[in-house]
Parts: structure tokens; C-alpha cells; sequence
């Protein structure tokens, strides 16, 4: 990529895409190409066309997608499996058709199967059932990875993916219904510290394990791997480590400064028991996290509620 390229950032104001435009804006980069989902619905076949026929852009970042947290993919079970399905048909054919010099898909760590061996690796694609709770989201996502490969294969065409862990950052979705944990215990933790209440209500039985990826450290990969990755396949992106959904609760309570007490709701579903990343494809590419857990929680909360 030089820095006068014309770059897409599909979802530039989503937490990843917004990284990306400031990871890129870091290196110097000044040509974006950006639409916000008011102008562009890029569900509509027409219109993602009529963009990438005028506008011509050299390398795209999809980082466009209907997202949300366990309850969220539960319930809009339709639409996460259509509006992503649309989304990304759209932006990678157009991408074809209109010659992209390079593609990178974001897909997610939930296309894994709920029972593979930890940590997962790359190759456990397609091994197992996937779990319910986000099921139609994740056949999205495996049909992008798959549509970048085809491309590739039939095509030539240089398109890659990339798999996130749990991510959390700047603009994050704080809507107590439809946002990741993250997100949803410091609001949670903030209003009950604000508002003196009694008690904080995790979901679940605080047991299963998640892994936690700052939004920057995930853009500086994406931009390390648009320069350093053109194969088949895709690549996990992640810190290799995870920690219980109990034992994040009480370091968000910490940092928060909360005194009252957590209570489980086991009526609320648990999602996969683990999917905790094996990144050493990524660490041998050349490439490692650099945000330490607690510090970068710290960073989003004073920034968000501070
Ligand atoms: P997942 O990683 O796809 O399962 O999605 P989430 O980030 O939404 O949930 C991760 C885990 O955190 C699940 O076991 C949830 O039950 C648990 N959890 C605990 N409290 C909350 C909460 O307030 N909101 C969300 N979204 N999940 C919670």
C-alpha cells in the first residue's frame, strides 16, 4: 500500500474499522474512501455497484457487519445471517469486478466449533457443530472466508481473512441488550457504583472463557497483515491467553471501584464454554498484542465514563 492509495474502509465508524482508519491515519495514509450506513446500505447490490464503479478503491478493509453480544445474535437470528450474507457478497464481488488490489475480510472467532480443542487452531474450520446461540452469524462469516478463498482460487484475486477474538476499544455498543460482556459489565459496574446499588447480575454461570483483544492492537494486525499476509486461508488474531467470565467481572469491579456484590443469573445462556485463540500462525507471520488486558479496560473506561 503507498500512501496515496485509495482506501475503503467498509464500517469506518464501527469500533474495528474506526481503529483501522486511525491505525492507517498513524502511517501516514490520507486517501479514504468512507461511507456512513445513512448514505450507503450495503446490503443493496446496486448501490455497493454504483460506489465501487465510481470510486475505484485500491485496497479495502471489510470491517462492515451486523454485530452484537450472545443475547443480540440469539434474537435477531434473521438478520445476522442476512444482512452479513449481503454485506460481504456484496463488497467482495464488487471488489473483484472493479480489479481491488488486495481484501481483507474480518471474520470472528465464533466460527470455530462449540466443542473443537483449545486453542483453536486454523485448521479446526469445519471439524464440528457450531454453537446455537450465534450459529447464523457464524455460517456468515464462513461463507466469507470461503467466498475470499473462491476468489482467490478461481480468480486470482488477493483477498484474505482474518479471525478476531472477543474485541473491546473505543466505540464499542454499550446497549445492555445487544452488546459483547465487556462492554456491558463496565457499564453495568459504572451504574452501580454511580448509583449505589446493592448488586451487579453477570449472566450466566461466570465459567466459560473468553479471550480479550484491545480494537488498536486488532488494527495494527489488520495493517501488518494487508502488507505481510497473500494466501489461502485465513489467520487468527488474538493474545493467546483468556481468563472467566467471573474473574473479569471482578477485575472490572476493581477498576470501577465497585463495593457491592456479584450475582449470577443462570437462566441467561453460558454461549461456547471456551474459544480461546491459538495465534502462533500470527506470531510467526510476526506480529503480537501489545495491550495488556488490565490496562487497556483502565484506558476505555476512564475514556467512556471517566
Ligand atoms: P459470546 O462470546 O459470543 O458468548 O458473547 P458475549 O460477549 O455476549 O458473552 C460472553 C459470555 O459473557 C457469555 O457466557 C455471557 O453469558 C456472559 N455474560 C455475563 N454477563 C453478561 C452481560 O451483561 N452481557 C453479555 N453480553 N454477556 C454477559
Amino acid at each position: 500500500m503507498q500512501a496515496n492509495d485509495k482506501i475503503y474502509i467498509a464500517g469506518h465508524r464501527g469500533m474495528v474499522g474506526s481503529a483501522i482508519k486511525r491505525r492507517l491515519e498513524k502511517a501516514g495514509f490520507t486517501n479514504f474512501l468512507t461511507a456512513t450506513s445513512g448514505e450507503l446500505d450495503l446490503r443493496d447490490q446496486a448501490a455497493v455497484a454504483a460506489l465501487f464503479e465510481k470510486e475505484k478503491p485500491a485496497y479495502v478493509f471489510l470491517a462492515a457487519a451486523k454485530v452484537g453480544g450472545i443475547m443480540a445474535n440469539n434474537t435477531y437470528r434473521a438478520e445476522f445471517l442476512y444482512d452479513n450474507l449481503m454485506i460481504q457478497n456484496n463488497v467482495i464481488h464488487h471488489a473483484y469486478l472493479n480489479g481491488v488490489k488486495k481484501l481483507l475480510f474480518l471474520g470472528s472467532s465464533c466460527i470455530y466449533p462449540k466443542l473443537a480443542p483449545q486453542p483453536l487452531k486454523e485448521e479446526y474450520l469445519l471439524t464440528g457443530i457450531l454453537e446455537p446461540t450465534n450459529e447464523p452469524y457464524a455460517i456468515a462469516k464462513i461463507a466469507g472466508i470461503k467466498l475470499c478463498d473462491a476468489y482467490r482460487s478461481q480468480y486470482g484475486c488477493n483477498f484474505i481473512s482474518v479471525m478476531p477474538t472477543n474485541l473491546y476499544g473505543p466505540n464499542d455498543n454499550y446497549d445492555l441488550q445487544k452488546s459483547h460482556v465487556l462492554p456491558a459489565l463496565l457499564r453495568k459496574f459504572h451504574d452501580a457504583h454511580i448509583n449505589k446499588e446493592p448488586e451487579v447480575v453477570v449472566w450466566g454461570t461466570g465459567t466459560p472463557l473468553r479471550e480479550f483483544l484491545h480494537a488498536d492492537d486488532m488494527a495494527d494486525a489488520c495493517y501488518f497483515l494487508m502488507q505481510e499476509y497473500n494466501e489461502q486461508g485465513f489467520v487468527n488474531i488474538g493474545v493467546g491467553e483468556d481468563i472467566s467470565i467471573a474473574d473479569l467481572a471482578k477485575l472490572i469491579q476493581d477498576i470501577v471501584g465497585y463495593k457491592g456484590t456479584l450475582r449470577f443469573d443462570t437462566t441467561k445462556p453460558d454461549g461456547t464454554p471456551r474459544k480461546l485463540m491459538d495465534v502462533s500462525k500470527l506470531h510467526q507471520l510476526g506480529w503480537k498484542a501489545s495491550i495488556a488486558l488490565k490496562e487497556g479496560i483502565t484506558q476505555v473506561y476512564h475514556n467512556k465514563f471517566g
